[in-house]
């Protein structure tokens, strides 16, 4: 008999806690990763680095796993099926994984559980990707939090607390042994290459230290980058987070407002769809497709929007600060429906998260969960001022500045501000 452990977005064997607990409870563990064909199919874009990041996360992962000989069983289809092929296929005992706080994920795991259960299999999962996961972190009176502060401050008490255990030491002789076995091409799965790189999987402590001093300017190295890694789980966060512990508050902050929107995610599914204030539903959005085209395209004529929008394009990545101004210029600016730019923001970033993205575009949006009332509109120039004041950002990324071959704005920055608030107002307020 084997067990399965079945990889998600975890890709690394060290402190792993679903993989830990398999290799010490049980004898001949087979590690499992399935690329889902639910996921994969809906990807319009075939050249997509998060897929040829995992891929070559793999690779590796089976290399270490063969030099310990076991090996890594890849599967393409999916999950249901490949569950029930596996069955067949081998005599399966339990299947051991990390929980995934995702309504997608939430109701494969519950169709995998039950399918498995029917066959005698046990289904365990672990919580790994999360310092603490939806429901550990309530407030008085046992519901969830609507607001960042008091979830932030009971989530630091709690895990001051707490002992975080990182789990190191893994049982490898429990693995089970088997021959090396073949691994799928991007190309088998219609998927190619697509040179993008991806930020190495460094903790600068150096960096780490100085956060909350420099994360707020997009022409400097100030942030860590670490974003696609905690995606896809190639770094733990048990161990970031006791680095950002020691260091930075800050910077500890941030992986809060990560575990703070998988929370509103998990709580409020339908925030994926609709504003997480519902009256905010009523905003007769404009939807201009010509603006829209020229904001993804970074032509709008706003040097800061422009950069940030090429930044995206280039490399997958975008600077917190400026992901913030051009999604306030998309919905309050353009009065373009906050859901078109996260759908783009989906397509393009590395560090997708389906939980942040969504909270980052409902507080650009003043739809979420943010106390901020809906009047405050980023001005550009003002945000340029403050934060690339010596236009090294925007350089950088729009070499034409100054030119004629440089864009006019596409809307007048004042008469902009005031249709956004009257029309946010009309409709709150009719
Ligand atoms: P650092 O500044 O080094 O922060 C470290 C880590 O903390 C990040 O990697 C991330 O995991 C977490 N973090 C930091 N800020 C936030 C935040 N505001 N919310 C949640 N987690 C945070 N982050 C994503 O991970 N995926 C997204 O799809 C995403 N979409 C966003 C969309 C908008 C409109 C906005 C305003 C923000 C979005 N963010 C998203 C949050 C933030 O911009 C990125 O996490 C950050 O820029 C990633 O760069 P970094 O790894 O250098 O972060």
């Amino acid at each position: 008999k084997i067990t399965l452990f079945w990889f998600r977005r975890d890709l690394r064997l060290e402190d792993n806690t679903g993989l830990f607990y398999a290799l010490q409870q049980e004898k001949t563990v087979l590690p499992l990763f399935i690329f889902d064909r639910n996921i994969l199919d809906r990807l319009e874009d075939k050249a997509d680095a998060r897929v040829e990041f995992i891929h070559s996360q793999l690779l590796e992962i089976k290399t270490k796993l063969e030099q310990k000989g076991c090996s890594l069983l890849i599967k393409y289809g999916k999950p249901e099926d490949i569950y029930l092929a596996l069955l067949q296929e081998f005599d399966i005992q339990s299947v051991y994984t990390n929980r995934d706080y995702e309504p997608y994920a939430k109701e494969r795991d519950a169709k995998v559980e039950s399918l498995l259960k029917e066959k005698g299999v046990t289904f365990l999962s672990f919580k790994d990707q999360v310092i603490f996961e939806p429901g550990e972190i309530l407030n008085g009176s046992g519901a969830f939090y609507k607001v960042f502060t008091p979830f932030s401050r009971n989530w630091q008490e709690k895990y001051k607390s707490t002992k975080v255990q990182t789990l190191d030491a893994p049982n490898w002789k429990n693995l089970y042994s088997i021959a090396p076995l073949d691994m799928i091409s991007l190309a088998e799965m219609g998927f190619e290459k697509t040179g993008i790189s991806i930020p190495p999987k460094v903790t600068d402590e150096d960096l780490i230290s100085h956060y909350d001093k420099t994360r707020n300017f997009p022409a400097q190295n100030g942030t860590t980058r670490l974003g696609v890694h905690l995606r896809f789980g190639t770094i733990s966060v048990r161990k970031l987070a006791q680095v950002a512990a020691r260091l930075n508050e800050t910077y500890l902050n941030e992986l809060i407002w990560r575990e703070f929107y998988m929370m509103i995610l998990a709580y409020n599914p339908q925030v994926t769809e609709q504003a997480f204030k519902p009256s905010y539903d009523l905003i007769p959005w404009r939807n201009n497709e010509m603006e829209f085209q020229a904001w993804c395209e970074g032509k709008t004529g706003f040097p800061i929007v422009d950069a940030g929008m090429r930044e995206l394009n280039t490399t997958g990545y975008m600077h917190n600060r400026v992901r913030m101004v051009v999604a306030s210029f998309l919905t309050k600016h353009l009065l373009i429906d906050w859901r078109w730019g996260e759908a783009y923001f989906a397509k393009k970033l590395l560090d997708f998260d389906l939980s942040a993205n969504n909270g980052g575009w409902q507080w650009a949006a003043g739809t979420g969960t943010d106390a901020q009332p809906y009047f405050r509109v980023f001005n550009p120039d003002s945000q340029t001022e403050k934060f690339d004041k010596d236009l090294k950002y925007i350089k950088k990324w729009i070499p034409e500045i100054g030119t004629d071959k440089y864009p006019k704005p596409i809307v007048d920055h004042k008469f902009a501000r005031v249709r956004a608030i009257d029309t946010y107002k009309q409709a709150l307020n009719p």
